[in-house]
């Protein structure tokens, strides 16, 4: 039999509570659903790690990942919103220092209410470029005659954005093909595969604009993408807008690093909490699952956290790692449990608990 060892950095916060929520989703497949051996690694980062031991990613657990593992899941981490001497973002670093350089954040509607209570048919995809812009975290301080003042460099290269498009247009003909096999009627997304490039290139001209160009490029030297996918652009503010009004106009969205984590939260009120939304970090050899949200230090230890963010994180993990029908097997109980609308958190205007959450889907595989 195959085996498949996944790290567990839950970090911080909520991180603790629903990682364990994911472990235990992961262990309740059955075996025919899932046919691995699987093996798991706690595996130490995050912002209270960094308080006792002054590091927020130790080297042992990037080893560990590198060496030992097929793939990983991350909670959240709390970092301060003031500067703390050594300290920084190890979710940031983990993505550059593994080469995660896309993260793939799908946002559906399902079963969930929407933040409106009305129900519409969203089913996007953002692709967000995870490795470079403003989180290069190249910050200046100086002064003039003013007073102070602080500058940040923002990078963006022709070598990231490449793939970032690379993994946009290629996902977007992978849906396709998934919905082709749909009859018409339950499809969503009922017309051709579309990518909407969102950038500022107005304001932005130069690095905005090497984005635009670079992901258009990668579109019109590929004749495959050109024949079967369509491909707009949005400013990043006007993509904020029209998201609201009409999201079920989106089907790949793609948009540099900063963008991408504005938009997604974004998305998350549109299908009900944050609480739902998962992502992957993809790289060419590893993936890290991690839920779109924070530590969520608001409601962090109370037993009510919403997992499923986590646990469809958990499944995008399978899904990468050639564990596609165990994926579906967990996105069929998630979506089931959403559609009853018995057992919710808070979050989704229920009173359930984690557990009781995590323990219904469990029984439902
Ligand atoms: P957040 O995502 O933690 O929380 C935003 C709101 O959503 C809060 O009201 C929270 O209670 C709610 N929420 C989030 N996840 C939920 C869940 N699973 N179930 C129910 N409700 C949920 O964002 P924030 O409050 O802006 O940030 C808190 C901390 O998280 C900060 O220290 C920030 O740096 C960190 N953060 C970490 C990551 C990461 O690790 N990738 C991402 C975003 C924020
Ligand atoms: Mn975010």
């Amino acid at each position: 039999a195959r085996s498949l060892t996944i790290g567990l950095i839950p970090a911080d916060g909520i991180g603790r509570e629903v990682i364990p929520a994911a472990r235990q989703v992961l262990e309740a497949l059955p075996k025919d659903a899932l046919p691995a051996k699987l093996d798991f690694l706690d595996l130490d980062a995050g912002f209270e790690y960094f308080q006792k031991n002054g590091v927020a990613l130790p080297e042992e657990t990037l080893a560990a990942l590198k060496d030992k593992c097929d793939g990983a899941l991350f909670g959240a981490v709390s970092s301060p919103s003031h500067k703390v001497a050594g300290y920084s973002s190890p979710i940031v670093g983990l993505r550059k220092k593994m080469d995660l350089y896309a993260n793939v954040r799908p946002v559906i509607s399902g079963a969930a209410a929407t933040a409106s209570g009305e129900k519409r048919a969203i089913d996007m995809l953002i692709i967000r470029e995870n490795t470079e812009c403003l989180y290069i975290k190249e910050e200046e301080q100086g002064s003039d005659a003013q007073g102070k003042f602080a500058v940040a460099k923002r990078r963006i290269s022709e070598f990231a954005s490449r793939r970032a498009g690379e993994m946009a247009f290629s996902m977007a003909l992978q849906r396709d093909a998934m919905r082709q096999q749909l009859p018409l009627a339950e499809r969503t997304w009922k017309s051709r595969p579309k990518v909407t490039i969102v950038h500022k290139s107005n304001v932005l001209s130069v690095t905005d604009g090497l984005w635009r160009e670079t992901v258009r490029g990668v579109y019109n030297g590929n004749e495959l993408y050109k024949n079967n996918v369509d491909v707009e652009e949005q400013l990043v503010d006007s993509m904020v807008y029209r998201m609201f009004r009409e999201p079920e106009a989106f089907d790949v969205v793609v948009a540099p690093n900063m963008y991408g984590d504005i938009i997604s939260d974004g998305a998350a009120a549109l299908v009900g909490s944050l609480g739902l939304v998962p992502s992957a970090n993809v790289g060419d050899s590893f993936v890290v699952g991690e839920p779109v949200h924070g530590s969520a230090p608001d409601i962090a230890g109370k037993n009510i956290a919403n997992p499923i963010a986590a646990i469809r994180s958990a499944a995008m993990l399978l899904e990468r790692t050639g564990y596609g029908s165990a994926a579906l097997a967990i996105y069929r109980a998630v979506d089931k449990v959403l559609e009853a609308g018995q057992i919710k958190t808070p979050d989704l205007g229920g009173k359930s608990t984690t557990n009781e959450v995590t323990d219904t889907i469990c029984k439902l595989l």
